[in-house]
């Protein structure tokens, strides 16, 4: 085998609750994570020597600073390859958006190369390198839609639920830089609910409206204390029709729930592509 093309998707947080912060600066969290059918293509091909990046996006970095060219290194390392790769990312998952774009691109690659160069990596080695790569990095090893994430991100559990959830996913062009969002994280406001319990059943019920009012994220605040007019965003989902309406991860997407696929459709319409991008997606 000499190449390989593989997809990388996306995630939405249903829930995200900041618990406290830990003496090594990250943020001990609970949230549940849904991986969603929006993806990049990502196609490794086997070279000789250096690991090179390929991507058109100006955002995404082609150097060390990018989160593939981390894990083709690592493993080179570990593993004394020789060989090189060229790792070429073709995106759609918006940059720097809240949905994880990066690390499921890690994801990829270390499953990619994993089969690329024979490595002979087990589930469970492949997930403890995930883990030392980024907090988000190990969810997308597991093959399922939903799943727990604990710890900073990087303890998961997958979740055995079967609900497919159909939203419209709202990305505004423009930056909203997470370590700002946890600058700005006032932990004493942050409820003490256990919101992933509440969530859960409902989730596996596959209670639609449930499900719509127990939507939460803790970043929130901080989120629309440094951009208040994002607040704006949700209201205009809502008022187009939406069940219910949430940030994921640290913004600034905004996904909204719908009840089916063309009810999705419809509330896409409702907005301006000059303002933001706009995507139908579902559970997969
Ligand atoms: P996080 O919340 O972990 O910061 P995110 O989902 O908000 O992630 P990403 O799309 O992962 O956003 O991008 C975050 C940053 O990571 C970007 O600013 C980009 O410079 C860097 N980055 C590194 N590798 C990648 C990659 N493969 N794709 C996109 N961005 C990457």
């Amino acid at each position: 085998m000499n190449s390989l093309t593989l997809k990388s998707y996306a995630k939405l947080n249903l829930v995200l609750s900041i618990l406290n912060k830990r003496p090594d600066g990250f943020h001990e969290l609970k949230t549940i994570f849904e991986r969603i059918s929006l993806f990049d293509t990502i196609t490794l091909k086997k070279t000789s020597g250096k690991i090179l990046i390929r991507c058109a996006h100006p955002h995404v970095p082609k150097g060390p600073k990018n989160l593939v060219y981390r894990v083709a290194l690592i493993l080179k390392q570990d593993f004394g390859i020789t060989q090189g790769v060229e790792i070429a990312i073709e995106k759609r998952i918006p940059v720097a958006a809240g949905l994880a774009g990066g690390s499921s691109n890690a994801a990829t690659v270390l499953q990619g190369l994993n089969r690329l160069w024979n490595l002979g990596l087990s589930d469970a080695q492949l997930i403890a390198y995930a883990a030392a790569i980024g907090s988000d990095v190990a969810f997308f090893l597991y093959d399922s839609p939903y799943a727990l994430g604990e710890g900073r991100g990087e303890k998961i559990k997958a979740l055995p639920i079967k609900t497919k959830l159909w939203h419209v996913l709202v990305t505004p062009r423009l930056k909203v830089y997470t370590k700002d969002v946890f600058g700005a994280l006032n932990l004493k406001l942050t409820r003490k609910k256990d919101d992933v319990n509440i969530l859960l059943p409902f989730l596996k019920e596959d209670n639609l409206y449930s499900i719509c009012s127990n939507l939460s994220n803790d970043l929130e605040p901080a989120i629309l204390a440094l951009k208040p007019h994002l607040g704006l965003l949700k209201d205009k989902l809502l008022d187009a029709g939406a069940l219910g309406v949430c940030f994921s991860g640290s913004g600034p997407s905004v996904f909204a729930l719908a009840k089916s696929q063309k009810h999705a459709q419809a509330i896409r319409a409702a907005f301006d592509k000059r303002f933001a991008q706009v995507f139908v997606v579902s559970t997969i």
